[in-house]
């Protein structure tokens, strides 16, 4: 496969250069080699970027909505019919194996697209009856120019659950993509153009965080959706307040599982896989802190133990791997700093612990137990293949320790007890909550988190309000009265 795009812009419906943009090595994280180069945007290609999207905005709001889901529907079947290709892409751009990738990712990106291309043409306003005859209706109108910012971990997943309802409601988007995974949006921007979309309503500009930051400072930007950490939030958030934008925080997370002792255990082991090694633990819902009743704690370990010794580690473009590497060196020398600090800090080393040997940015999947409430791993998000297992005793006790985080991204319970699970998802600051199951993400589903975690919701019916606005009109039937 080919992995150098043809250019690294996607602007007004074609492939744009600019070489003398920063440059920004593509790098195949199972073996570290580069295999693509695109270069940062210069102002002059925010501008034409920026000029492009305010222009066709205008036109496509004025289509119908069921003109507009047309093109959304036809690009989710382009990408359904090219979803090897597009599995593949992805698994060099961010190095999850094809074993993943042939399900979560274009597959997710065609959801989002058909979703909102549904509902579309079902974006109204409402009448509301007034006293003597009067009225008023509302209008459910676009923002304008949307701003997509990607962070590297689904970065085919989040060009669409941004850029499918945006394109919905009648609004423009310039997507950036995390400069760790540039390829896979301007895959959709070709898609999108094929399948109808007039030039101009999606975008695709790389770079670095300056110029996520320049984009979210512009006065042209309507709106920006952001997906990445807290940190990068804060500083988007306070950005685009300043010109009072439009935001949805898609941020990090630190979210917890709890496994009572009278859950099924073979499924509460595979929920805390999920919940920790899926994408190699490169998920922001991810269930990191695992709270395991005591009394099951021995019985938890070994067959968790068991099971990891299960993972086939190797290369991501073989079907057989389900454990991929790590996709930057930089995120693995991170999660490698989070295991000494575990091992300094007392927690106790069940399995894994090291980098695999050889090219690539592989890393063993790492359970950590004995972890207490306020050591670093418990605490701060590592993105990385590392559960951290903490005991617990009673409901109360672990409802306190659950939610003593700045995050509340997710939350998770595996009980037999359905009242009881309900009680703790009442209980639990969290924007997702799973019953006996972990990191579900249907499309009809909102998405989002509380506290640190984010702002707003994705996909669902809920994101139509992330990214329109209302007009409410007033119709007077009778005389106007007036004070003189
Ligand atoms: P990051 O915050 O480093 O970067 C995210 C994006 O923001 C990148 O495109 C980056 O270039 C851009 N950026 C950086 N500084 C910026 C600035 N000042 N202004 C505008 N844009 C800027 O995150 P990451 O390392 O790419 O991704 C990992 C993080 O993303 C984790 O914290 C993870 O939890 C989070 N995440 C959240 C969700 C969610 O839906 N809640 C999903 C995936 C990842």
């Amino acid at each position: 496969m080919i992995t150098q795009p043809a250019a690294s812009h996607f602007i007004d419906g074609e492939y744009v250069e600019d070489s003398s943009g920063t440059p920004i090595n593509v790098i195949y994280p199972a073996t570290g080699e580069i295999i693509g180069k695109v270069y940062s945007a210069t102002p002059a290609i925010i501008e034409r970027a920026i000029e492009s999207g305010t222009k066709a905005q205008k036109a496509w709001a004025r289509l119908s909505g069921t003109e507009r889901g047309r093109v959304l529907n036809r690009a989710a079947s382009i990408i359904r019919e090219r979803n090897y290709d597009l599995s593949v892409l992805e698994t060099y751009d961010t190095g999850k194996p094809i074993s993943e990738t042939l399900y979560a990712d274009a597959t997710s990106a065609a959801d989002a697209l058909e979703y909102f291309g549904g509902l579309a043409g079902s974006i109204t306003g409402e009448h509301i009856p007034l006293p003597d005859g009067n009225w008023a209706y509302t209008r459910r109108e676009p923002l304008g120019l949307c701003v997509g910012i990607g962070a590297w971990n689904y970065p085919t997943q989040i060009a669409c659950w941004k850029g499918a309802p945006a394109l919905a409601c009648g609004n423009a988007m310039i997507f950036k993509p995390s400069e760790v995974t540039p390829l896979c949006a301007l895959k959709i921007a070709e898609i999108l153009i094929e399948a109808g979309l007039p030039p101009g309503l999606y975008n695709v500009i790389q770079g670095l965080g300056d110029v996520g930051a320049t984009l979210v400072s512009e006065p042209r930007v309507d709106k920006v959706s952001l997906t990445g950490s807290v940190p990068t939030g804060r500083k988007v958030y306070a950005s685009a307040a300043s010109q009072m934008k439009h935001v949805t925080m898609e941020l990090g997370g630190k979210s917890p599982l709890i496994i009572f002792d009278d859950a099924d255990l073979e499924n509460a082991v595979s929920g805390a896989i999920l919940a920790n090694f899926y994408s190699t633990g490169q998920i922001c819902s991810n269930g990191t802190r695992v709270f395991v009743q005591r009394k099951i704690q021995d019985a938890f370990l070994k067959r968790l133990v068991e099971r990891l010794g299960q993972a086939v580690i190797g290369d991501p473009q073989d079907e057989a791997t389900n454990f991929g590497p790590m996709v930057s060196q930089r995120q693995l020398d991170i999660v490698l700093e989070y295991f000494e600090k575990a091992k300094s800090e007392g927690a106790r080393l069940i399995t894994g612990g090291k980098p695999i040997a050889g090219d690539g940015f592989f890393i063993e999947p790492t359970v950590f137990a004995d972890v207490t409430d306020d050591m670093t791993i418990a605490c701060e998000e590592v993105f990385g293949p590392l559960m951290s297992v903490l005991t617990f005793d009673a409901e109360k006790e672990v409802i306190t320790r659950a939610n003593a985080t700045e995050f509340g991204l997710a939350a998770g319970v595996f009980t037999a007890d359905l009242s009881r699970g309900h009680r703790m998802v009442d209980a639990l600051d969290a924007g997702t909550c799973f019953i006996n199951s972990y990191n579900d993400a249907p499309v009809e589903v909102p998405f989002g988190g509380v506290k640190m975690s984010g702002v707003g919701r994705e996909n669902s019916k809920a994101a139509i309000t992330h990214y329109s606005q209302l007009k409410s009109v007033f119709v007077r039937m009778d005389d106007m009265e007036s004070p003189f």
